[in-house]
Formats: C-alpha cells, sequence, structure tokens
C-alpha cells in the first residue's frame, strides 16, 4: 500500500473532484477522505478508520467490498486478454457470455444488450436509439424526451439534461432543447395536501396527458424513469402509478425508458425493477449493480420491437455510427460474470428484499415518531428518512440550514456512512445486500442518536 505523507496535499493540489465543493476542497474547510481499503459492508480510511458504508459507494457495491471471486476474474482476464474490441462483430467470451446472462434475467421482451461504462452513457446510447429508431420508421419531429422532476439519469450533455435536479443544470446551460420534465410521483411532497394516494396518481397520469397534448403526440419520442427515484429523493412510487403512466405511454406511441441503474440486479429485491412493478419498458438502462462497481460497465437493454427497427436502419445505412473504445471491455464483462455468479450463489436478491425491510422496519422505529421526521420510506434495500419543520404543517427547512448534511455529518461521526440527498434535507440509505440484521439494526439506532444531536429530542 502506498505510503505518502504528501498525499492529502497531493489531493488537494492536483485532484479535481466530482460533484464536490471545490473552493471549499482546495481551502480545506471540505471534507477529505482517502480510503484504503474494505470488507463486507465496511471500508477503512488511509487513517485508520472502519467505517459502515450503508450507501454502497454510490449505491452500487452490491455484493459488498472484498469478494475475492470476483478480484480473481478480473486478474485472469487481465492476464488471458486486457483488450479487444467489440466493433464490426468481434467479441470475447466474457462479453458475449455476460449479455446471455443479462438477457436470461431480464424481461422476455427484451432482445440485445449495447455494453458501456457508465450509466450516463447508457442514457446516451438509449436517447440516441430512440431518436435512430424514430428516424427508420419517418417520424423525424418525434424526438422530445419526457423526464421527471427529480429524475436522476446522469450528468452528461443530455442525460444531465434529463436529470430533474437543479444542481446539474444550474451554469451548465442545461437543461438542452429536446428534454421536458414532468410530475414527479412523490406524494410527500404533493402542492395538494389534501389529495389521496390515489387522486395524486390520477394526477400525475393528468400532468403528463396535459404536457403531451401542449407539445403534440407526434412531437415526443420517449419517456425516462427510475422504477424508484434516487437520487432525487429515494422515493418509491404510489401504488398504481406506473401502470396509469404506460397507460398513457401506450396510447401515445411514446416510448419507455426504465433507468434501472440504481435497481437493476436486485436492490429492490426482484431482479429489476420492472418486474417489481409491472414495467413493459422498450429500454432498459443498467449500471452499478451489474459488476457491482468492481469494474466500470453499464450497459442499454433493447426490446424486440426497438430491435427489429434498428437492424432494418442498417440494412438501409450501413453500419450503425454508434460505438465506445471501452464498449464491452473483457475486464468489466469478466467482473459482471463473476459478480451476477456469485449474486445467485448467495442468494442475495432475496436477502436483499429480506434485510431491506427488516432495515426499513427499524428505521421506522427508531426515528418515525421523532418531531422532525416527516417521513420514512423504503423498498428493498433502498431508505429514506425526510427532515420537516414541523409535522402536522408539513413545512420544510431552509437549504441553507443543511438539516440533512449535519444528520449525515452526525452520523458519520458514529461511524456510519448515509447520503444527504442533494435536494431537501432526506437522508439516504442503500447498503450492500449482505447488510446483516445486527448491521441494520446499529444503523437504525445510530440514526437516530444522530437525529437527537442535531435536531434534540423532540
Ligand atoms: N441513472 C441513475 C438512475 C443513476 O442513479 C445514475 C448514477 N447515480 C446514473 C444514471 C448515472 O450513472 P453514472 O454516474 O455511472 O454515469
Amino acid at each position: 500500500m502506498l505510503k505518502n505523507d504528501l498525499l492529502e496535499a497531493w489531493d488537494r493540489e492536483s485532484f479535481f473532484h466530482p460533484s464536490t465543493h471545490l473552493a471549499e476542497f482546495a481551502r480545506g474547510t471540505a471534507p477529505q477522505r482517502v480510503i484504503r481499503g474494505g470488507e463486507g459492508c465496511h471500508i477503512e480510511t488511509r487513517d485508520g478508520h472502519r467505517l459502515l458504508d450503508a450507501f454502497a459507494g454510490l449505491y452500487c457495491v452490491n455484493v459488498g467490498y472484498g469478494r475475492p471471486e470476483i478480484a480473481e476474474a478480473i486478474a485472469d482476464q487481465a492476464r488471458e486478454l486486457a483488450y479487444y474490441h467489440a466493433y464490426v462483430g468481434h467479441g470475447t467470451e466474457a462479453s458475449i457470455t455476460l449479455a446471455k446472462m443479462i438477457l436470461d434475467r431480464a424481461p422476455d421482451h427484451m432482445s440485445k444488450v449495447y455494453f458501456g461504462l457508465s450509466g450516463s452513457d447508457a442514457n446516451e446510447t438509449n436517447i440516441k436509439l430512440v431518436w435512430y429508431y424514430n428516424n427508420i420508421l419517418g417520424r423525424p419531429e418525434k424526438k422530445k424526451i419526457i423526464s421527471r422532476q427529480r429524475g436522476y439519469h446522469g450528468s452528461g450533455l443530455m442525460t444531465g439534461s434529463l436529470t430533474g435536479l437543479h444542481l446539474f443544470h444550474r451554469k451548465f446551460d442545461l437543461p438542452l432543447d429536446r428534454v421536458l420534465h414532468t410530475e414527479a410521483p412523490y406524494y410527500f411532497r404533493r402542492d395538494d395536501t389534501s389529495m389521496t394516494e390515489a387522486q395524486f396518481v390520477a394526477h400525475c397520469a393528468a400532468e403528463l396527458e396535459a404536457l403531451i397534448a401542449r407539445e403534440g403526440a407526434d412531437t415526443i419520442a420517449a419517456f425516462i424513469g427510475e422504477p424508484v427515484l434516487g437520487t432525487g429523493g429515494i422515493v418509491p412510487p404510489p401504488a398504481g402509478y406506473w401502470a396509469a403512466i404506460q397507460e398513457v405511454l401506450e396510447r401515445h406511441d411514446i416510448l419507455l425508458i426504465a433507468d434501472e441503474v440504481v435497481t437493476g440486479f436486485g436492490r429492490l429485491g426482484s431482479m429489476f425493477g420492472s418486474e417489481h412493478y409491472g414495467l413493459r419498458p422498450d429500454l432498459m438502462t443498467i449500471a452499478k449493480g451489474l459488476t457491482s462497481a468492481y469494474a466500470p460497465l453499464s450497459g442499454s437493454i433493447v426490446s424486440d420491437r426497438m430491435w427489429k427497427v434498428l437492424e432494418q436502419g442498417t440494412d438501409e445505412n450501413g453500419p450503425i455510427g454508434h460505438g465506445w473504445t471501452y464498449s464491452a471491455h473483457p475486464i468489466g464483462a469478466a467482473a459482471g460474470v463473476a459478480n451476477l455468479k456469485l449474486i445467485d450463489e448467495l442468494g442475495l436478491v432475496a436477502q436483499a428484499g429480506r434485510n431491506g425491510a427488516y432495515l426499513n422496519r427499524a428505521m421506522r422505529d427508531a426515528v418515525g415518531g421523532h418531531a422532525h421526521v416527516g417521513e420514512v420510506r423504503g423498498e428493498g434495500m433502498l431508505c429514506a428518512v425526510e427532515f420537516v419543520k414541523d409535522r402536522e404543517s408539513r413545512t420544510f427547512f431552509d437549504a441553507a440550514d443543511k438539516v440533512g448534511p449535519q444528520v449525515a455529518a452526525a452520523l458519520l461521526e458514529e461511524g456510519i456512512i448515509a447520503r444527504a440527498m442533494p435536494q431537501g434535507d432526506i437522508l439516504g440509505f442503500a447498503p450492500p445486500f449482505c447488510l446483516t440484521e445486527a448491521e441494520a439494526d446499529e444503523v437504525a439506532g445510530k440514526t437516530a442518536k444522530a437525529v437527537q444531536k442535531v435536531l434534540g429530542t423532540a
């Protein structure tokens, strides 16, 4: 392991960290943490602190840290063949096997997998495929994409535009044209608090219908959504939401892209969120849990219906003009094969469902009654605690009070990593699937302590 007393100084001088307050980091007033190891649900910092990572990195280390099976598969692949490209019909044993394994797990009507490196580039691919599809079908005007407020789909030009969070637009001249945002299925934050859940679902569908009517259905190509809103607040949809949305989309011949970057490969206790909520997507975005982040790899899963049209397009125009040097990188693919095998062998999808439900119960018991906790919500191995200034009137704290970040910081002092979600005072949890009941109790108990420290015992 690198021993270097200058490492922290080099970090401040040289390293442009993503999603970081640049000025505070350079001044030394923002956190700086160098991580050197990990085992199960825990990571270890360079200065020797052992932390329980209740966010699995960025909800991606689903099988937990330090799995030798995946490390060995990566090393074997690097020794045998570190790289070959996938253009003009090339493949490797690992990439072909992984494509087959993904389709074996995906809904029956899905047909092919295109590999990328990140959730963002997989969504860029999806949007290009949607445009290509409509051009082949002779519908050049049908190009706009509807996303949801608070949706998260990446931070590229198009994907950052689809993302419905202010932070990702501000000062970047986003969103680009062709992107529209509709109501988030966020019942707790509905404007009209007198609405029942069923009324709110009808309202979300009516908002979508009205947006389509305003823009013209012949200009709208696709709708993109996460089965459970993730970075926007960890918000499971109200009952009936997806059925109501899909009814509108099908009536207007609008494609559905299910962004399964967080939900894919087990996080909800089902293999995919689409299966969990009855979505019938035309495209699915996968990343994170595909390799449990042991190597960067993502994918776009394409349905039969779209595939037939894409094939037809290449008959007319030659090869499809879309590819990355590292598409289907053999090392990522080898990590993916080993990861999916491990998930099956250890029954981790079922464990995520079981222990995730346990964590959600424990969290509700620990903090659900606190005067400043408005809601504890979750699904599978996802859980969120949302803070309010006043429960009765459902008023929120000022963002400047930084209540969410303060609770996350207090929890970190207790040795637990949770995430202060970027918009609203929401503390998010998305642990590895191997979280035990004892670890879930520890996370919930220490969260209660942190909440009390910041917001009192009320
Ligand atoms: N889609 C969703 C639902 C995500 O949560 C994320 C990342 N948090 C992305 C896309 C983008 O993935 P990446 O950061 O790998 O580009």
